[in-house]
């Protein structure tokens, strides 16, 4: 069996086809070799004798319009907050983080008071982007977006959400926030 390849680049020998029939991603050159479409990583499915290649975008997109994100809030005032975008749903982590605004109209089709009450230092939120430049806005209104992760802001200890507030179980007492409810852990 030829060496195990783990990233290939247009035209590369990825096996031969005694060993792997190529699929997605991947040619039989016609003179018995699996050569590769793109720059990616072949996976081999052994089971079935075939390969395929799994394209590899090494830019990672910016964040636009309507990407959901993760962010991590890293500055509270009472109307606004900043945070660290640092991921894009479905397209991975991002090089370098990228500035959030998240807005106090931004929270909810309620009235909110202040963003105190919303999100707090150190917390990450599922949110999504208004705009394609940056700073970007950022939006949590609706139900799945919001806070997914929170530390208590005395122990730091990961709050737990039990029934609709979170809670920290070494302190014993309640936080405040807009809970996603993708939130991570709950109490059962
Ligand atoms: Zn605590």
């Amino acid at each position: 069996m030829s060496r195990r390849v783990e990233i290939v680049t247009p035209g590369e020998e990825i096996c031969v086809i005694e060993e792997f029939l190529p699929v997605d991603g991947a040619y039989d050159d016609g003179k018995g070799k699996v050569r590769s479409i793109y720059v990616g990583a072949p996976e081999y499915d052994i089971g079935n004798h075939v390969v395929k290649v799994r394209k590899i975008t090494n830019r990672p997109r910016l964040p636009l319009a309507n990407d959901i994100v993760f962010a991590l809030v890293t500055d509270v005032k009472d109307t606004v907050s900043t945070c660290k975008i640092f991921e894009i749903e479905n397209y991975g982590r991002l090089s370098v983080p990228f500035t959030g605004i998240l807005h106090i109209t931004q929270v909810s089709t309620m009235y909110v008071k202040s963003l105190y009450d919303v999100v707090r230092n150190g917390d990450i939120i599922r949110a999504w982007v208004l705009n394609n430049n940056t700073p970007y806005l950022l939006s949590i209104k609706g139900r799945e977006y919001g806070v997914i992760r929170a530390l208590c802001s005395q122990c730091l200890t990961p709050l737990l959400l039990k029934g609709f507030t979170l809670y920290c179980p070494r302190c014993k007492k309640e936080e405040k926030r807009k809970v996603s409810f993708k939130y991570y852990i709950r109490m059962r």
